[in-house]
Order: C-alpha cells, then sequence, then structure tokens
C-alpha cells in the first residue's frame, strides 16, 4: 500500500479510494494488549484476521444483517463502505470471562442463561468505561432508536456467529462489534470479526484459540489463529 493512510490504529489501518464512500482496510501483523502497553509483530496474523472476518462478514450478510464488507482485495485487504463510526464497543457474552469474570468474582466459563450485552463509551482519555445505553443517549452519541437497534442487531449476529462458529467445534464466548452510519444513514455492522475481537474456546479440549494467548501468554497466537480459519473453511466445504 503506497499512499498514507487516512487513519493507523493498533492493527488496521484505513486508506481513501476512488470513491468516498468507500475504503481499504489493511489488516496488520501488529498484536497489542492493554490499551498499547504490550506489543508485537505476529507475522501472518493480519492475513488470518482478514480472511477469518470476511468469512464471518459473508456469514452475517447471507442472513440479512448489513456490514460493511464489500470483498477482499488482497489476503491482508478488505473494501469497506465508509462510515461514520459511533463511539461505542459493542460486546456480547455467552460465558463469562475477562473483565465480567472479574468484576463479578465469577471463575471463567460460566455459562450466562441468557447473552448479555455490554456498551463501552470509546474514549481513550477515560479509559473505554464501561456505560449505560442511557449514557451514550446523554452524551449525544446514540439516540435511543439507535441504541436498541444496535442491542437488537448485536444479538441477532451473536446467533448467527454462535450457530455457526459451534458447528466447527468453536465455542463463542464474547466477541465486541463495532457500528456505524453509512452516508445514507443505513446502520451496519463495522470494523472486524476476528479472534483479536472474539473469544474462542475450542470446544472438545477448552483450549483458547483467541488473543487471550497473546495476552496472557498461554502459546503461539497464529497457529491458534489458522486452526480457526482451517476449521471454517472445513465447515464451509461440507455445506
Ligand atoms: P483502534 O482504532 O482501536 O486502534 P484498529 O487498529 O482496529 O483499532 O483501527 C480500525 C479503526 O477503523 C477503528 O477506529 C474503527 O472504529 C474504524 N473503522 C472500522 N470500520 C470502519 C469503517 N467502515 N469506516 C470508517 N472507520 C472504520
Ligand atoms: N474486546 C475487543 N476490544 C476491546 C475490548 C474487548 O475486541 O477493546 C473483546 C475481547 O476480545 C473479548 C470481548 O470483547 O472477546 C470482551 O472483552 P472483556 O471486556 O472481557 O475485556 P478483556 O478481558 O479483553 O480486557
Amino acid at each position: 500500500m503506497e499512499a498514507a493512510p487516512l487513519y493507523a490504529g493498533k492493527a488496521k489501518s484505513l486508506y481513501p479510494t476512488d470513491d468516498p464512500d468507500q475504503l481499504l482496510m489493511v489488516y496488520r501483523d501488529d498484536a497489542t494488549a492493554g490499551n498499547g502497553a504490550k506489543h508485537a509483530r505476529l507475522a501472518g496474523k493480519g492475513e488470518l484476521n482478514a480472511a477469518i472476518s470476511a468469512v464471518a462478514f459473508g456469514w452475517l450478510e447471507a442472513e440479512g444483517i448489513p456490514t460493511h464488507f464489500l470483498g477482499r482485495v488482497d489476503p491482508v485487504t478488505h473494501r469497506v463502505q465508509a462510515l461514520r463510526m459511533l463511539p461505542v464497543e459493542v460486546v456480547v457474552r455467552n460465558r463469562l470471562a475477562g473483565s465480567l469474570a472479574s468484576r463479578l468474582g465469577q471463575p471463567e466459563g460460566m455459562a450466562l442463561p441468557e447473552p448479555v450485552v455490554e456498551f463501552y463509551y470509546k474514549d481513550d482519555a477515560l479509559g473505554d468505561p464501561m456505560v449505560l445505553g442511557e449514557h451514550l443517549v446523554a452524551l449525544g452519541k446514540m439516540d435511543l432508536d439507535q441504541v436498541g437497534r444496535v442491542r437488537a442487531s448485536a444479538l441477532a449476529v451473536n446467533r448467527i456467529l454462535a450457530a455457526r462458529l459451534g458447528r466447527a467445534g468453536l465455542e463463542l464466548v464474547d466477541f465486541k462489534l463495532e457500528y456505524g452510519l453509512s452516508r445514507g444513514g443505513e446502520l451496519l455492522v463495522g470494523d472486524e470479526i476476528s479472534p483479536d475481537t472474539a473469544r474462542l474456546w475450542d470446544r472438545a479440549t477448552g483450549e483458547r484459540l483467541d488473543k487471550d494467548r497473546f495476552r496472557r501468554d498461554l502459546g503461539e497466537l497464529v497457529p491458534a489463529y489458522r486452526e480457526v480459519l482451517d476449521r471454517l473453511e472445513r465447515d464451509h466445504a461440507t455445506l
């Protein structure tokens, strides 16, 4: 990629295209944790996340959930619709893990009776605090109708992903989504859906096949992501 990026985040870079409504999203090999405190370059991670995300967006589109994904341009690049991102990370949880396990003082792995949806206000200075939808409304970041639509969409995404991943022997413990508005005002799922942003546990062994390997030094990350992609591709081949 020759031109300067419009934006370079912790793991991806965005580039302009000739069409102001479309961007190129490049998945890099950078891995970060603890809001950038820990950093590494893991050769092959970008390509694996781009491939896994493309499969996941394809599932959502096939089930009528609108996303920003327009196609793959090369192994690390997606063409996406340019969105005005809502400053919120939407986390859906099926089992206790990570920050919620700590917050509730319970061991990781406990199944939740119903999926839990949480909102985190994206603000680096505040450290992305967990907030209520109503707080985002109070801040003027979303209206109440959008809060409801995001919540319903995130639960629908959860049903689709959990079912498809389950068929590949993967337990969808939790994941994060980001939403944005297209120029026409349509609410779309943006960003990425990958083992960087979702906890995926092997259903048979409980082995973690996601970014917790890096966050917690549980073993090599790239072979685990490759295993996830291989399983999704095997599952696809048997459809
Ligand atoms: P971060 O910004 O947290 O370091 P990334 O490295 O993943 O994260 O950068 C990707 C950035 O692109 C994020 O800020 C995300 O909100 C933004 N983004 C995702 N999808 C789109 C889109 N379709 N249009 C515009 N921005 C997007
Ligand atoms: N997550 C993410 N980006 C973030 C925070 C969380 O993609 O900035 C994902 C994370 O991978 C997990 C889910 O959201 O799948 C819930 O994360 P949690 O709140 O438990 O935070 P963590 O334990 O990762 O700090």
